[in-house]
């Protein structure tokens, strides 16, 4: 996967990609309890050991809590993600994620509790309560519950990579116990793929998104077929279409996410115009953007290596970029700015207004020298710079050529040095 965060919990988590989110580099939460694909008929019926948290979430879920209502990713074919490699797919028993729930609300009552008493008498109380939470059994529920209510109880995220494969019935007992037990919830998200969209009939989603689901988050990555099936992604231009429509006449708000560079330079053209075309016809209320970095133990490495698939440099995923921003004619809120792994973060904004504004941003960066834009992606890629002001800061100009020097990159292997750095944010 290419467009989350890893969770806050194994950060204390991990998701794909982003900036003023939390750290991106955590590792994924060793997850116990219920035996891969424990749901199916015939299997043992699964004990539960304790609430569960998933390996990521979107940048913009940084605040919310996470309910891991499936595991992993049914898919796990894509080429580029490595995400759930080696992992099998299954969904948690209804009863167990509402035990999570249960769980949680027990932690932040107690938590509201403690900050209704006098200041005084706080301290006491709460290590009291530290020995509660922190045994084994009770740790992720406290600290999801911590976490939470630290930043007000907001919005929940239901993990992990396709939790709309649910049954309806189920995902619904989950929303309703959910609501029931925080009404004060404002947002309700997922990550689903389209084909699963495809599955679900309009009553099922019209159910959904009465009982709480706000917003879907959809990999859409590209929407050139070619790009597509190059990379096993299991969808079609069509596929992303329909289901995009889908989810908006369900009432929800849809977040769609694309990939600069995975058509490599084969198909760098294709993979913007045909997004953009798809995009067009779904007008998503999000569009953001990632940017490809390919793992040495992804499946598109063994391409890289043997020639099938030519990864494209920072100035060509720029030109991508333009491309893209230039055919999209939509309403959509379009963000580069919340993942690290994108160069140009300045080309953010909402469409049709800022149209102009962040081509200029992406423009300025394809004028620059060549030595320019080599300072320039350094900077960006070692969290030094993140936009033209930085670039018309002498004093920063000269701390990232030092970098330069000292790292001993030069234009023979800018690229590779960079995607060395790129992929630390994977
Ligand atoms: S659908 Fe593809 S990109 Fe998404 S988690 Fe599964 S394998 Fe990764």
């Amino acid at each position: 996967m290419n467009h989350e965060f890893r969770n806050k919990s194994t950060e204390a988590e991990a998701g794909r990609n982003g900036a003023a989110e939390p750290t991106q580099d955590g590792i994924m939460q060793p997850v116990r309890g219920e035996a891969a694909g424990s749901a199916h008929p015939g299997a043992a019926i699964p004990v539960y050991d304790g609430a569960e948290i998933g390996p990521i979430r979107p940048p913009s879920e940084a605040t919310s809590l996470m309910l891991r209502v499936t595991r992993n990713c049914p898919w796990n074919k894509c080429k580029f993600c490595t995400l759930y490699k080696g992992t099998s797919f299954s969904i948690r028993r209804r009863e167990h994620v509402i035990q999570d729930i249960d769980d949680i609300a027990h932690f932040v009552g107690k938590l509201r509790e403690i900050e209704e008493l006098a200041p005084t008498r706080r301290s006491a109380a709460f290590s009291s309560l530290r020995a509660e939470m922190e045994r084994p059994e009770n740790i992720r529920a406290a600290e999801s519950a911590l976490h939470w209510y630290s930043y007000g109880l907001k919005s929940v995220f239901l993990q992990d990579a396709n939790t709309m494969l649910t049954k309806t019935d189920d995902l619904l007992a989950i929303l309703h116990h959910l609501k029931k037990r925080f009404p004060h919830i404002e947002r309700i998200t997922s990550y689903a793929r389209s084909a699963t969209i495809l599955s679900k009939s309009d009553a099922d989603l019209a159910l959904l998104r009465a009982a709480g689901l706000d917003r879907v988050h959809i990999g859409m990555e590209s929407a050139s077929d070619n790009v597509l099936d190059f990379m096993r992604k299991g969808a079609t231009k069509q596929i992303h279409i329909d289901a995009g429509l889908k989810i908006k006449h369900a009432g929800m708000e849809l977040s769609e996410y694309y990939i600069i560079g995975l058509g490599g330079a084969e198909l760098s053209d294709e993979h913007a115009l045909e997004s953009a075309d798809a995009l067009n016809h779904i007008d998503p209320d999000f569009i953001r953007i990632r940017t490809l970095s390919v793992p040495g133990r992804a499946p598109l490495a063994e391409d890289v290596r043997s020639g099938k698939f030519t990864q494209i440099n920072d100035v060509r995923g720029a030109a991508e970029l333009y491309k893209l921003l230039e055919a999209l004619d939509v309403t959509s809120y379009v963000l580069a700015n919340d993942h690290i792994v994108n160069l140009l973060p300045e080309a953010s904004g909402t469409y049709p207004e800022d149209k102009e504004r962040m081509l200029a941003a992406v423009r300025w960066f394809l004028e620059l020298s060549p030595e320019d834009q080599t300072v320039y992606r350094v900077g960006r890629r070692m969290a030094v710079m993140s936009g033209r002001a930085d670039m018309e800061n002498p004093d920063t100009v000269a701390s990232v050529k030092r970098l330069i020097a000292e790292n001993g990159i030069d234009s023979a292997n800018v690229d590779e040095r960079i995607r060395g750095l790129m992929r630390k944010f994977i």
